[in-house]
């Protein structure tokens, strides 16, 4: 997980070994560590949006799920 992304490089999954292009944003916060209004970000490919969200889900610290704009692989 690294925090800077060169602008010319397509986005790629935040999961853990993962190199495949990331389509989905899913925007956390960990009330014990950020303000209320801060968002972290994990960068999702469709395979693992589900495992991610759902890491971040049973926690309690996701807050939403966006298609990350740009993408090519996105349905409608
Ligand atoms: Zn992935």
């Amino acid at each position: 997980m690294t925090s800077s992304t060169p602008a010319d490089e397509a986005p790629i999954c935040s999961a853990r070994g993962c190199r495949a292009p990331a389509v989905w944003a899913l925007r956390w916060n960990n009330p014990r560590l950020h303000d209320a209004d801060r968002r972290k970000t994990w960068l999702a490919c469709p395979d693992h949006r589900e495992s991610l969200g759902d890491f971040l889900g049973a926690r309690g610290f996701l807050r939403e799920v966006a298609p990350l704009p740009g993408s090519p692989n996105l349905e409608g």
